[in-house]
């Protein structure tokens, strides 16, 4: 979605910011005129965005000489950039359905364990087993490295919940009412939300929350977009979660994050999150339960069941 929010932007004669991973893999919010710089930007990246003071400069005189600025990010980054510049016409903020980050000195303990050389992409999010199971991918110069979250040690870490900041575990910028004009989350649930099969492709919930929202959705119109207007109370309680709840703090993530400052990163997960033989077995047989359609089958069943136990 990242991508023709942008694209609709620079259509208007915009800039737009979002984050992307620098040359040493920090995740940084950068600014976007191009194409290119906007593809930088595009998957999440599970580790909180550096969003310096540069950042905030560039937005600044972008709007003092009246050129439409998109800015992505989390709730509490939208909720900077609108407390600096307040109700400005020319900027329109996009915020992410965010369930928390990890610091950035946990993604750098990791990359340094994994020792990987010379790297050319990251994904946080592969779609190796379809969209509904994050998968780590690192394209580096003597191979490709691709674990999902049941034994990547840093996914394990982040959906655990231990690698989350303090500040996320009572975050003050969650709930219905947002800074933001548009808010996007995942929507795992298409199926029951649409009717229409799930191609396990990934789809975008949006939540328009302004005109100026509005406004830039319209836009979206002259991109190819399809979009199915779904009832908004069943979009959030299926997929929506996370737009009011926080996730509690791990009891251990205060000393797993003094041990990962002098131990290796994968050495920490594996002694509070073990990772054992059993995952791996399932790990090694994803790729055929996949392809098969047992992978699809085994989360339906989980989400009917779900379903089931709510009502
Ligand atoms: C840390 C994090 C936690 C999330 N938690 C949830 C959740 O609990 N439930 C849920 O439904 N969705 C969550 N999301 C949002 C979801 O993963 C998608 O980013 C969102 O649905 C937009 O999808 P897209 O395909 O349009 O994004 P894409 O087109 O792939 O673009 C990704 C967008 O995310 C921004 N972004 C990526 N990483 C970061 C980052 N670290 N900090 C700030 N901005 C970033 C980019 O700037 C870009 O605008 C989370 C995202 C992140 C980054
Ligand atoms: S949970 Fe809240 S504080 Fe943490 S990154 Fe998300 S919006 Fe920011």
């Amino acid at each position: 979605m990242h991508l023709h929010l942008a694209n609709s932007m620079m259509a208007l004669g915009g800039v737009s910011y979002g984050a992307a991973f620098s040359d040493e893999w920090v995740v940084e919010h950068i600014e976007c005129h191009t194409a290119e710089e906007v593809m930088r930007c595009r998957g999440s990246k599970y580790v909180q965005s550096s969003l310096t003071n540069k950042v905030f400069a560039s937005i600044k005189k972008n709007l003092e000489q009246n050129i439409p600025v998109l800015f992505t990010g989390l709730p509490c980054q939208t909720a900077a950039v609108k407390t600096a510049f307040g109700d400005n016409a020319s900027l329109f903020l996009v915020d992410l359905v965010c369930h928390g980050v990890a610091s950035p000195m946990a993604w750098r303990q990791y990359l340094s364990d994994m020792q990987f050389g010379r790297i050319e992409s990251i994904r946080f999010r592969n779609k190796t087993y379809g969209y509904h199971m994050s998968t780590m991918r690192v394209v580096y110069e003597s191979g490709v490295y691709s674990k999902s979250g049941r034994i990547d040690p840093y996914l394990r870490a982040f959906f655990s919940g231990i690698a989350h900041r303090k500040s996320c575990n009572e975050c003050k910028f969650k709930g219905r009412r947002r800074y933001s004009d548009i808010t996007l989350f995942d929507c795992g649930r298409y199926c029951e939300l649409t009717g229409d099969n799930d191609d396990d492709l990934g789809h975008t919930s949006v939540l328009v929350n302004t005109k100026k929202g509005e406004k830039l959705l319209l836009e979206l119109g002259k991109e190819e977009v399809v979009f199915s207007a779904i009832d908004r109370g069943m979009g959030e309680q299926l997929n929506g979660k996370m737009i009011e709840g926080c996730t509690p703090k791990h009891p251990r993530s205060d000393s797993f994050y003094s041990q990962i400052l002098s131990n290796s990163f994968s050495s920490v997960v594996q002694s509070y999150l073990p990772i054992k033989l059993s995952d791996y077995c399932i790990e090694a047989v994803k790729g055929l339960a996949c392809k098969t359609g047992i992978l699809t089958f085994l989360r339906k069943a989980k989400e009917r069941k779900l379903l089931v136990t709510k009502h």
